[in-house]
Parts: C-alpha cells; structure tokens; sequence
C-alpha cells in the first residue's frame, strides 16, 4: 500500500514524515537540525527524506512545506532567507531527480492554512483566512474552496500588509508592514525600547527580552506586557479589518505561538477589528478561532495538498 511523504522545512529544523494511506497519524517522523558543519540545507533535507524512506511500499508523491516566497507552480524557491544557499533552487527538480516520485512545494503559511482547512479549525468552510503570528507573521487564504496562490504564487503574504506610514522596518526591508509592528520579534523588541526608557515593569532591565517573558509577564498582571500584546493584538485586528473587506470570509484562524497568549492578544483583535470595518455585516457571522493543529500544520499541510493532487485510489 503506498504511502505519502510530508516535509516541513524551518530555519532550525527540517521534520519529515510518513503517512500511510488513509491515516493521518504518521507511521515514522524523523527530524535534523536545518544547519550542520558538514552538509548543505538541501544536502540534509535529502538525508532526512531517505531515512524515513519506506523499505517495501511505494511512494506516491512528496509534498513539502518550505519558507518562501517560492513558486508552487515551478517548484522554485525564490529566496529563503532563513535557509543558507536557497535561493533560485529548483527545489522540486532535483527531488524528483533524486527520488524518483513527484514532489509537490508550497509555501509554509499557506500550507498551514490549507492544513487547517482540510483537518483542523477551518474544517467545513468554504472561504478562510489564515494568519500565523510568530518570530514572523505568514499566512493563507481559501476563497470558494481553493487555496489562493495568485499568478506566480506569491499571493496571501498578509504580514506584509502595510498599516502604518513610515513605519518600523520590516525583515523584508521595507517600512510599516503589519510584521515589523505586531510579530513576536515586534512585541519584544517594543518592550526593551519602553524599558531603555525607564517604563516600570517586572521585566528585567539588564537581558535581552522574549516573546515568552512577555506573556508570563502579561499572565501575571504586568502592565507594561498586557500594553505590548495589546498594542500587537490592535495592529492584527486593524489588518484582520482590511482582510475581511477584501476576502469576507467566515472564518480568520490565528495560529502562531504568540496566539497562545490567548485573550490578551485575541481580545484587542477582536476589538480593533470589529471598530475598522466598513459594516457589521462583515462580522456578524463570522468565526474567530485558534489554529487546531499547531506545530504540525504545516506537515498536515503537505499532507493535503498530496492527498488532494492524487487521491487515494480505491484498490490501491
Ligand atoms: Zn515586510
């Protein structure tokens, strides 16, 4: 019986995994550390696939979830900054040069949100967006039960969405974008600049500050995060406004380990979201909830993206 290879690519590790027909728990996941003295990226990346390879059943594709902007339809990695040496990598070329099977790339975010959709929190909508809020801010979008991917397949980059002129520079290089005001890196780093300048807090004044120590910190009353998340929260909400005028979907799902941070981060989202749209209609019906699937959303993501390209065949 064959089975399906889903790979989940990050800048500090690369997981890949085996999902037999029909299951969606893998039969083997292994993973490795994305950078090492003696390999390549790409190098590791091949080193992985083979050792979950499976000894007696057939491969039927090989569905990877990578940092991007890449082009789904070619199989290309455009750059990956995170990830040293991708850039102009025909990624999907030489995997199936080397294994022999078809590979299908997609981008991260928007795999994680077609995961979402397919097993996790979006199942049963027809039109959904993602948006996932970590060191950086990614996401996807469903519209009319297709995952949106545009002419080159670069659509859906809702992090950058500019929502304040002249704004702090983004890791894109460019000023003001939703990224640079609200990702977990924007709240740390908005928090050390307000304790540089003497704001009270139980925060240290003396070490670098995290995304985590601001959230235990909020968690415990503490003024100055409980302000960082909602500062965060308020910018995402602004830009969730922007998202619905543009998509209407009926469901946003947060994802992201800065959402775990739950009401004070959700709470201003839903808030400043609610006061920017242009009609209640927009959020009368509409369903906010938290990412089901996690960590494993974007492999979930590769998952479906395989299964939905060649569907298990009945007497397989
Ligand atoms: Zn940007």
């Amino acid at each position: 019986m064959s089975v399906i290879i889903a790979v989940d690519v990050g800048g500090t590790q690369i997981r890949a995994a085996v999902y037999p027909r029909n299951h969606m728990r893998p039969s083997l996941l292994n993973r490795i550390s994305t950078r090492n003295a003696r390999a390549t990226p790409l190098e590791r990346l091949i080193q992985l696939i083979e050792s979950v390879w499976p000894k007696d059943e057939p491969v039927t594709a090989i569905g990877i979830a990578s940092p991007g902007p890449l082009d789904p339809y070619q199989g290309v990695i455009i750059a990956a900054p995170n990830i040293a040496g991708w850039a102009d990598l025909p990624l999907r070329k030489t995997l199936e040069d080397h294994f022999n099977v078809p590979v299908i790339l997609g981008n991260d975010a928007n795999l994680a949100a077609y995961g979402e959709w397919c097993y996790g929190a979006g199942q049963n909508h027809h039109h959904l967006i993602y948006l996932t809020v970590s060191t950086g801010i990614g996401g996807g979008v469903i519209i009319d039960d297709q995952l949106l991917l545009g002419v080159r397949g670069l659509a859906a980059e809702l992090g950058h969405v500019a929502v304040q002129l002249d704004g702090p520079l983004c890791s894109c290089g460019k000023r003001g974008h939703l990224e640079a005001l609200a990702s977990g890196t924007a709240i740390a780093r908005w928090v050390e600049q307000e304790l540089s300048q003497g704001a009270g807090s139980i925060l240290p004044h003396d070490q670098p500050i995290t995304t985590k120590m601001v959230a235990q910190a909020a968690k415990k009353g503490d003024e100055l995060a409980i302000a960082a998340l909602t500062r965060s929260g308020t910018y995402i909400g602004k830009a969730l406004a922007n998202y619905l005028h543009i998509f209407n979907p009926s469901i946003v799902i947060i994802g992201g380990g800065v959402s775990q941070s739950g009401s004070l981060l959700l709470e201003p989202m839903r808030a400043a979201m609610c006061e920017q749209v242009l009609s209640e209609e927009y959020v009368v019906n509409l369903t906010l909830a938290t990412a089901a699937l996690g960590d494993e959303a974007g492999l979930m993501g590769a998952l479906a993206i395989v299964r939905s390209t060649y569907p298990d065949k009945i007497n397989e």
